[in-house]
């Protein structure tokens, strides 16, 4: 049982009680009270402050209470007597957990005072905890020993910064060569993924907050996010997991409509943002650190900008299977890890892509000689040329990086100008493969407006916004338009067939998509 941990974090005794019924209504399954962050604080305030969360619960929900040091993320400097105070104060109130810093505990005179304060409680417990704000710590596996050492009775808690997802990996080893009640996750973006799979370890708790502004660490995720992006709740030792490995993730809508899709498949899968910053080595190291641990459950991925080239090199040199289509776009966006530890690599961008664009030209055989502008020469690009020009297309790639866009259109044995020449565009079709018009910047487009005419098709593969600025140019003047969430939708029901097996449900996607957006 892994707690769903949510931290009160209120300057006052009213606040409290609004954020606590927040919590309570959220599905919060036990509550920290972070004592550090109240004004004026002292024992009676924590007490009645522990009296008016179990009124308020109603039920048995337990309680840890917090004062943390400053110097350990602590909100208030409260001298280090008044904080023993406060944890005494709690166990006597009737909290069930006291959470101390394991550094403080080591010194003698403190250790009597919460050992006393203890014994006298009878059922408080003690969490005691380290925390590294700055990157992992020298070695976890000697520290949980001694914290175990120092009071065997105490719930370890180790918690560090992630400066890169491959830092989460001592995390997951030390949960994974441990058990009983601890609590191991990481801080950070790159550590969002512990704080969710602390579930599948059996931890003892992992923390949520209300919402953004009342988050206690960074990269603490919210319970709504948790619950229903993450499906907290049907996590248990045996889920299997997915993911899409990228830098940026934080935007992708991928763990949206896979959750949402498994979810109703009522499969036991999960599918989680995996931030990959860096180039081929650190995408390399990822996947080895995953490959050592068969026993983490990654079944397959989701590739996406700036790995996806990457990824068609490492499952070559790991002499896993390609698919031609992959090998001929150059570019992988799936990745399958079969029960027997074999690599399978796709791409399902090209599919995706032809069936939005066939969808509305009626069929594949409108593309036969039809003139045809790619914008981009980047990963989707590739995917995109593949299509246009295995469909007939007379195609020419425009490219900010004029060379790339030469380089790209030798390949595939089209043309390719310089960004400025489309103002002599003569293109029936019109596909933008670059991010401009994307989230945030969404007052952008590729191309000048008055260059694109009636009776054009323009495509848009940028999905967030669902409607980007070209498109409602393009609509304007009276040219039909393929957004780039009708070619998400499509290719991520390749990848859910390629995870598992079955049809991915364009209409959940499409309704979880929709929501998100
Ligand atoms: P990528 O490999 O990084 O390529 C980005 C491309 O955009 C490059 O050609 C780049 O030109 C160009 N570019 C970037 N900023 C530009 C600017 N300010 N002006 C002109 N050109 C610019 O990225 P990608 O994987 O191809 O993804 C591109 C877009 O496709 C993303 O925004 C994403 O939304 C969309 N996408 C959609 C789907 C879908 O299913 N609908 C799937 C994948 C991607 P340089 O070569 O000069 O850098």
């Amino acid at each position: 049982m892994t707690y769903l941990a949510v931290p009160i974090a209120a300057e006052n005794l009213e606040q409290a009680k609004e954020f606590v019924k927040t919590a309570l209504a959220a599905g919060a399954g036990m509550l920290e009270l972070r004592t550090d962050y109240l004004e004026n604080l002292s024992v009676p305030m924590v007490g009645k402050l522990i009296a008016d969360t179990k009124t308020a619960a109603g039920r048995k929900l337990p309680v840890i209470v917090t004062c943390r040091d400053k110097q350990q993320g602590g909100a208030k400097s409260h001298p280090l007597k008044l904080r023993i105070d406060v944890l005494a104060g709690a166990l006597k109130a009737g909290a069930e957990y006291i959470d101390f810093e394991y550094d403080n505990f080591a010194a003698m005179e403190n250790q009597e005072k919460i050992r006393v304060a203890l014994s006298q409680s009878g059922k408080g417990r003690i969490i005691l905890s380290a925390h590294n704000f700055q990157t992992r710590f020298e070695n976890i596996a000697r520290l949980y020993r001694r914290i175990q050492t120092a009071h065997p009775a105490a719930i370890p808690k180790l918690v560090y910064t992630a400066n890169h997802i491959n830092d989460c990996f001592d995390a997951f080893d030390l949960l994974h060569v441990t058990s009983g009640e601890r609590i191991i996750f990481c801080m950070g973006q790159a550590g969002l993924i512990s704080r969710v799979l602390a579930k599948k370890f059996d931890a003892f708790l992992t923390f949520a907050s209300i919402d953004e502004k009342t988050a206690t660490a960074p990269g603490q995720l919210t319970i709504e996010q948790l619950r229903r992006r993450y499906r907290y709740d049907s996590i248990n030792l045996e889920t299997q997991l997915y993911g899409i490995i990228g830098s940026p993730v934080g935007h992708s809508l991928g763990p949206i409509v896979h959750n949402a899709c498994f979810g109703d498949a009522g499969a036991d899968k999960l599918y989680l943002p995996l931030l990959v910053d860096g180039g081929g080595p650190e995408f390399e190291k990822f996947m080895g650190n995953i490959l050592a641990r068969k026993w983490l459950g990654f079944r397959g991925f989701s590739v996406t900008i700036p790995h996806k080239e990457n990824a068609l090199e490492f499952i070559r040199q790991k002499q896993g299977f390609v698919e031609p289509l992959a090998k001929k776009i150059g570019a992988v966006n799936t990745i399958v890890i079969t029960a027997d530890g074999l690599l399978k690599a796709y791409n399902t961008d090209y599919a995706g892509a032809l069936d939005a664009i066939a969808s509305t030209l009626g069929s594949k055989a409108g593309l036969k000689d039809m003139p045809a502008a790619v914008i981009g020469a980047g990963g989707v690009a590739r995917a995109i040329v593949a299509v246009v020009c295995d469909a007939g297309a007379k195609v020419t790639i425009y490219n900010r990086t004029a060379k790339k866009g030469e380089k790209l259109a030798a390949e595939f044995s089209c043309c390719a100008a310089p960004l400025d020449e489309l103002r002599n565009l003569e293109a029936k079709l019109l596909i933008n493969c670059t991010s401009v018009g994307m989230y945030p910047d969404m007052n952008a487009s590729p191309i000048p407006k008055q260059y694109i005419k009636k009776g054009m098709v323009v495509f848009d593969t940028v999905y967030n916004p669902p409607e980007t600025l070209l498109l409602k140019q393009a609509k304007d003047a009276g040219a039909k338009t393929i957004s780039g969430m009708e070619m998400f939708i499509n290719q991520a029901c390749g990848q859910f067939k390629l995870f598992t097996g079955q049809n991915g449900t364009p209409k959940v996607m499409g309704e979880a998509m929709k929501s998100a957006l």
